[in-house]
């Protein structure tokens, strides 16, 4: 059985491959499908700007093949990880490569204002355009790592984006109803979506990325809401209800739960059902039948 140790892994046993995010994973497990096992640090149930950096990650690091980070400072901690996990010959993928970066700081940004977007926006897998750049990144990844597979991978991609594209559509077609719709959010976790989408972000809850509301400017909050007539309070399954309960009822807007990762809320299973998810949702919240 010694002899197992000299064959290229490739032909025996799976790639293992970490990724920060469950929606890289998602896109990883596509591509991939079985030649390759996927884990992840954290899903849409916990908020991805801020993880503990936790020893049993450093384990799983340490035995993997592949690394995939969001970038875009996002994912800080996962060099914590990958630097504690001692594995100097994981390959590493920055899933943020080749994406067209919206929210970049034009001045100087005082990082402690504590502004978790200082490197622009990264929550840029709401663009299911970039869901195919992601895609096209990690397959290089994994080719890289695992060269005797790169026909697999290549069909995953390759079917990856046929996919996305019968499902653009059908979410083009969903989003008609929705176009100029403006809601506020509670974190600023969705311009490319709206980019992709024609939904209007006029506002958020956070005074700034990363910071706590507070009392001034959810005061500020509820007069845009009143002046507009907004109907819609979108947040992220893992912030406090308290401040968006106390806007909604201040001005009869609805709070509706918008799941901004893979795995955030039921019915989130994949990077595709992700999408199916936050449209119906919002189509059932404004009224609106696609
Ligand atoms: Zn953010």
């Amino acid at each position: 059985m010694l002899m197992l140790g000299f064959i290229a892994r490739s032909a025996l046993a799976e790639l293992k491959v970490v990724a920060s995010t469950s929606d890289l994973a998602s896109i990883a497990k596509y591509i991939g499908g079985d030649k390759i096992s996927v884990k992840y640090i954290v899903d849409g149930r916990s908020d991805a700007h801020f993880v503990e950096v936790l020893p049993n990650y450093m384990v799983m690091v340490s035995r993997a093949d592949v690394y995939l980070k969001v970038g875009l400072g996002l994912d800080f901690w996962a060099q914590l990880i990958i630097d504690g996990s001692r594995n100097s010959k994981i390959q590493i993928v920055d899933c943020s490569q080749g994406i067209e970066v919206l929210g970049k700081p034009s001045g100087q940004v005082n990082a402690s204002m504590g502004d978790v977007h200082a490197e622009g926006n990264p929550h840029y897998q709401l663009d299911p355009a970039d869901g195919l750049i992601m895609a096209r990144n990690i397959e290089a990844g994994l080719v890289e790592a695992d060269p005797a597979n790169t026909a697999a991978y290549e069909a995953g991609l390759k079917s990856f984006e046929d996919q996305l594209n019968s499902k653009l559509a059908q979410w083009q077609k969903e989003a008609e109803p929705l176009k100029g719709l403006q809601i506020i959010t509670f974190h600023e976790s969705w311009p490319y979506f709206s980019r992709a989408f024609g939904i209007e972000i006029v506002g958020f809850i956070e005074p700034k990325p990363g910071i706590e509301p507070t009392a001034s400017h959810t005061a500020e909050i509820i007069d845009m809401i009143k002046i507009r007539g907004i109907k819609i309070i979108g947040k992220e399954p893992y912030f406090s209800n308290k401040a968006p309960n106390v806007i909604a009822r201040e001005t009869g807007a609805r709070v509706v739960d918008l799941p901004q990762m893979v795995g955030g809320s039921p019915g989130t299973d994949t990077y595709f059902a992700l999408f199916d998810t936050l449209l119906a949702r919002l189509n059932a919240a404004a009224g609106s039948n696609p």
